[in-house]
């Protein structure tokens, strides 16, 4: 880790939702306090200050670093909060931001996007966008970026990037656990880590993510108020050829709903503190209060898997932003000045966010290895000799004669100089501890075998052996030698062919005018380029794909120039030749432009393509919100007709379908049903369920539909019980119904045609 270090608080933004049409406005005002601060006032209206907020005061106020009221827009946010923490995490800093605020107030919105408008999209997408866009204009360094997208519900965490796309409830998407390692860092266990290398790539993950978490939703879980999301780039570098890398996190997360249940005692009297509904934003509290206390060691972090995913961001190594949402209508008065005094709370926490730099040991190692050869290369020039890793023969022999001469010598001054080589200096070393060895061992040869290359080379095997091996060695190289002369003339044929296809093409292009061509007369109808229909757009996308052919073409051009000033620099020497020629000056020029328009239309391509990209997706999405709406919408209906019925003073199910018909005739029929298919009607089905099926396809009017199916829902006959799983509603065919068995096969169909 490098010292580089960022102390600071985490900042605080409000965000004020519009107003929807038939709501109560409340009464607030945003002021620009000082400098670098805003400030929101909210007055409590009277009949409200004696109720949920137990305090007589009647207005509030709070600072924010900046207050978006109901119409700013998500680029203004965007530039705002999330570009200087995108910034920070490129620069290998962590980074979160998070939503907080009460079901409705628009977190989803400001962190995800809305699905209308491609304006609408929110701080991840513009982030993804933002993000790429500064790794493709920074080539100093290599990046490579991850993301991963974590869902939080009931203390269990759910990986929402499961490529397998068919999970109908949350239970079904793999489960995250959380590991704490002994450094008491925490690791999230089973949460895929997708590596997305550009903007589209990470697009498509988060919209994979945002279907799961939909389809994964269902009325009773309510997965959207209930769960934290946390959306996280992972982003990490490095320069060429340095072994640090630099890692960051930015989290961006969409939290659970805020709101809270009000305990009223008796005669709504006695006023308790409001509870959250959920209870690891009580957690969260919890840990924002024991930050905010100065001198305290423990932070319950540990109580729910939220604040223990998030430890770094609260208090820890990070930049965290929070934006505090705000539904500012009159009914939501109390809830807001909530949000807002957790915020304030929130503004106390100091964060210490590191540079994020670690040692590759890998990389490490090759940049030392790197290291000693340039030092080897340099002791070398200043001794003036490559130095091997070994001692030759020759040294060594050399050595052992200084060493003698200087035991030999009876001078106690002498000194053994080998000069300053470090291999000399252990070889001396090694070698006098041999000699004081050997000094208790029976004189056998003073020179040990080692040191003068042992082998004895001159038995008649080895001569005869050594003999063997250079005649191989001589026949090698000859072979080699024919190889590469072989290489070298295929080499020079594949260069003469692709020179007469060069010269063949283009020749073929500017034949007809490069004979009889004049030079002054220079351009050609056919180079001249109009640039000015760049303008038009539609004539430019379709132009813009010849736009390399007519670059390769003005090349063309050039070469052909060039050939006809050599041509004529050969029939008339004395032409000055050597000055620039403005045609060809011209035609670069061309080029340049082409090249130039070529880049803004790729560029305007690009942008359109990841627009429409992210409408696709959102289409996408908007189609699996309609199915689920529409189950929504029936199982509404369903239980709805089933309270009615429970209502009614009779003794079975049966009866009381006996009894509706009736009841219901005198409704507006607006649709009549048929049963086009009855596929999967068993012949040796008891009477009860042939009654009920017919009942079923007698039955006239949508509303009555339903009741009819609630009361195969509901009712205790073993038909229903064991087989009838769902009733969905065709999407390519919305007049079709199906009634689903649990493995999903169609038990019927029925069409709903309307009746006029
Ligand atoms: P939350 O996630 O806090 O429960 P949502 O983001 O789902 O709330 O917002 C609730 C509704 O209000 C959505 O339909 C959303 O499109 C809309 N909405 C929220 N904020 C804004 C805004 N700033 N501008 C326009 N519509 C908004
Ligand atoms: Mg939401």
């Amino acid at each position: 880790m490098s010292g580089e270090m960022v102390k600071q608080t985490i900042q605080i933004y409000a965000r004020v939702k519009p107003l929807a049409r038939r709501q109560q406005a409340g009464i607030y005002s945003v002021g620009e306090d000082e400098k670098s601060a805003s400030s929101l006032e909210i007055i409590v209206p009277r009949d409200l200050a004696d109720g949920f907020v137990n305090n007589k005061r009647e207005s509030y106020k709070f600072k924010f670093q900046k207050i978006f009221d109901q119409e700013a827009k998500q680029d203004a946010v965007f530039e705002s909060i999330a570009k200087p923490v995108a910034e920070c995490a490129l620069a290998g800093y962590n980074g979160t931001i998070f939503a907080y605020g009460q079901t409705g107030s628009g977190k989803t919105f400001t962190i995800t996007g809305g699905a209308e408008r491609y304006s609408d999209r929110g701080i991840i997408p513009r982030t993804l966008s933002y993000i790429f866009q500064q790794l493709e204009k920074d080539s100093s360094k290599v990046y490579t970026t991850h993301v991963s997208y974590l869902e939080i519900y009931n203390e269990c965490g759910y990986d929402l990037l499961d490529p397998r796309h068919e999970a109908s409830r949350l239970e079904d998407l793999p489960k995250v656990t959380i590991m704490e390692d002994p450094d008491q860092n925490i690791h999230l266990k089973n949460l895929s880590l997708q590596q997305a290398t550009n903007e589209e790539e990470a697009l498509n993950l988060l919209f994979l993510g945002d279907t799961n978490r939909m389809i994964a939703e269902t009325p009773m879980n309510q997965a959207s108020t209930r769960s934290h999301c946390i959306f996280t780039i992972h982003i990490s570098s490095k320069e060429p050829g340095s072994a640090t890398i630099r890692r960051s996190k930015l989290h961006l997360v969409d939290l659970a709903g805020s709101e809270r249940v009000a305990k009223t005692g008796v005669g709504g009297q006695l006023l308790t503190e409001a509870k959250y509904i959920n209870l690891s934003l009580h957690y969260l509290e919890q840990v924002i209060i024991a930050l905010a206390e100065k001198h305290r060691s423990h932070i319950p972090y540990r109580n729910s898997m939220m604040t223990s995913v998030l430890r770094d961001s609260l208090g820890g190594n990070c930049m965290t932003t929070m934006i505090a949402t705000l539904s500012l209508d009159k009914r939501n008065i109390d809830e807001s000045i909530s949000t807002c005094r957790f915020a304030q709370r929130v503004a106390l926490i100091k964060n210490e966010a590191v540079l994020n730099e670690e040692i590759d040991p890998r990389l490490m190692i090759i940049q030392l290895k790197k290291v000693i050869q340039e030092l080897k290369d340099e002791l070398a020039m200043v001794t003036g000799e490559q130095r091997t890793e070994e001692l030759t023969q020759e040294e060594l022999l050399q050595l052992e004669e200084i060493i003698k001469t200087f035991l030999e010598d009876p001078d106690p001054e002498s000194m053994l100089d080998v000069g300053a080589d470090m291999r000399k200096i252990k070889h001396c070393f090694n070698y006098i501890k041999q000699l004081i060895n050997r000094t208790n061992i029976p004189d056998r040869h003073l020179l040990s075998p080692d040191i003068t290359g042992g082998e004895d080379t001159n038995t008649p095997e080895k001569k005869e052996e050594l003999k063997k091996l250079r005649d191989l060695l001589h026949q090698r190289d000859n072979e080699i030698n024919i190889l590469v002369s072989m290489l070298k003339k295929e080499k020079k044929k594949a260069q003469d062919a692709l020179f007469q296809l060069n010269t063949g093409s283009s020749g073929l292009a500017v034949s007809e005018s490069s004979l009889s061509i004049s030079l002054e007369e220079g351009q050609r109808p056919s180079a001249c380029v109009n640039v000015k229909d760049t303008q038009d757009f539609s004539s430019s996308v379709h132009r813009s794909a010849f736009l390399p052919r007519r670059t390769d073409h003005l090349k063309g051009e050039i070469t052909q120039r060039h050939m006809q000033r050599a041509a004529l620099g050969v029939a008339s020497p004395s032409e000055e030749l050597n000055e620039s020629d403005p045609v060809e000056e011209r035609l670069r020029a061309q080029i340049e432009e082409e090249k130039k328009s070529y880049k803004t239309m790729f560029n305007r391509l690009k942008g359109l393509k990841i627009e429409i990209e992210h409408l696709q997706l959102l289409m996408e999405k908007a189609k699996v919100k309609l199915q689920k709406d529409f189950e929504v919408w029936w199982s509404e209906e369903a239980s709805n007709l089933q309270d009615q019925q429970e209502k009614l003073p009779v003794s079975n199910s049966a009866s009381a379908l006996r009894a509706s018909p009736q009841s219901l005739e005198s409704q507006q029929h607006l649709y009549a049903n048929s049963f086009s298919d009855t596929s999967r009607v068993n012949p040796s089905e008891d009477r009860g369920r042939k009654n009920n099926l017919s009942r079923l396809s007698n039955s006239t009017s949508n509303t009555r539909l339903g009741e009819q199916v609630n009361f195969l829902l509901h009712s205790n006959t073993p038909f229903v019980n064991e087989e009838i799983w769902t009733i969905q509603k065709s999407l390519l065919f919305p007049h079709l119904l199906s009634l689903r068995t649990r493995n999903n096969s169609p038990l019927w169909v029925c069409s709903l045609t309307e009746k006029k």
